[in-house]
């Protein structure tokens, strides 16, 4: 079968590769969509810690089943489907807290393991998801698990006002989350493009952080008291330190970015405001299915988000337009069957 092979940084390759035999309890699939999206940008720049080369990557997938290894009540060939690319140990403390998500020995497709830039993939038959989508919808529900699991993690619901710093794929999965809860949702960022997005997802309201004062801003939505919740998408000190800065007292603050360098904090603000502070990381089952219902309600701009739709054998020359070009895309999909 034809995979892209991922050699070493920047060494991208359609090649041949052995299909996979399906085991007990796996799907044999065919893959149909792939999307991408700044973590393979790392994995091809060379700049993902956790990728290890030769790689097949692929993590975000539409594929249409061709086997089951047994007959299941739900899932039967020529059914379109999207699947979970997480792998958990089953024996560390998130495992055994049941947040798999987390779990300290997960292995992602595409990641740690080969992924789903491939013809076929067998895959056990418990990662898969139904859903009345189609193909581009089915590739972007696990990207958007990653927003949902953060509003999920502060608990968020139409009580709240959520203001999100960064509006890439991952904070736009959240803006979509939180005002998919019912919450008036305010999207922060310093990119237009990105801003107008956010609103089509969702965003009450938006600020452009790099031409307005972010203080004054919020305070003329939320008024002195400030956001119950805040979410970081970005990963920079200056975000970590105003999401508690300026969430409310008894505020819950959220963070999904990777800061790269240490943060410092006025940590008297923890305890004067009583906040929850907490991480968020991959998702959980139930994220995808409320991800699934959101896309089925028709509530994301899926024509907007993707950017660029390739082959197998443009995707090389694609990734490397996005890594001279950084900002050019959020989301590029692969056609891939
Ligand atoms: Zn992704
Ligand atoms: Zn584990």
């Amino acid at each position: 079968m034809k995979v892209l092979m991922l050699h070493s940084p920047g060494d991208l390759r359609v090649e041949e590769f052995p299909k996979p035999t399906m085991q007990p309890g796996e799907a044999l699939l065919r893959v149909r969509r792939v999307g991408l999206c700044g973590t393979d940008l790392s994995s091809w720049r060379g700049r993902n810690p956790l990728v290890s080369y030769p790689r097949i990557p692929g993590h975000e997938i539409a594929a249409t089943i061709v086997q089951l290894s047994e007959p299941h009540p739900v899932f039967i060939p020529g059914m379109d489907v999207t699947l979970s690319p997480y792998r958990h140990c089953g024996q560390c403390s998130a495992c055994r807290n049941r947040r798999f998500n987390a779990c300290r020995e997960n292995q992602t497709l595409g990641v740690q393991r080969h992924g789903a830039l491939a013809d076929f993939i067998s895959v056990p038959i418990d990662r898969l998801y139904r859903a009345n989508l189609d193909l581009r919808e089915l590739c972007l529900v696990e990207p958007l698990s990653v927003g949902m699991h953060a509003v999920t993690r502060a608990a968020i619901t139409d009580q709240d006002r959520v203001a999100i710093f960064g509006c890439g794929g991952v904070g736009l999965g959240a803006v979509a989350a939180a005002a998919f809860r019912g919450a008036v949702t305010i999207a922060i960022d310093v990119d237009d493009g990105k801003l107008a997005l956010a609103r089509e997802a969702g965003a009450a309201h938006t600020i452009h952080s790099g031409r307005q004062s972010l203080p004054e801003a919020l305070a003329a939505i939320v008024g002195y008291h400030g956001p119950d919740v805040f979410i970081e998408a970005v990963g920079l000190p200056e975000t970590f330190r105003a999401a508690v800065e300026l969430v409310a007292f008894t505020g819950r603050v959220v963070y999904i970015g990777y800061a790269k360098e240490a943060v410092t904090y006025e940590t008297r603000l923890f305890v004067q405001k009583e906040l929850d502070i907490c991480g968020a990381r991959n998702a959980l089952p139930e994220d995808f299915r409320q991800v699934i219902e959101m896309l089925e309600q028709h509530r994301f701009p899926v024509d907007r988000a993707i950017d660029k739709e390739v082959s197998m054998e443009e995707t090389p020359e694609a990734l490397r337009e996005w890594s001279d070009h950084p900002t050019r895309f959020r989301k590029i999909m692969v056609r891939v069957g």
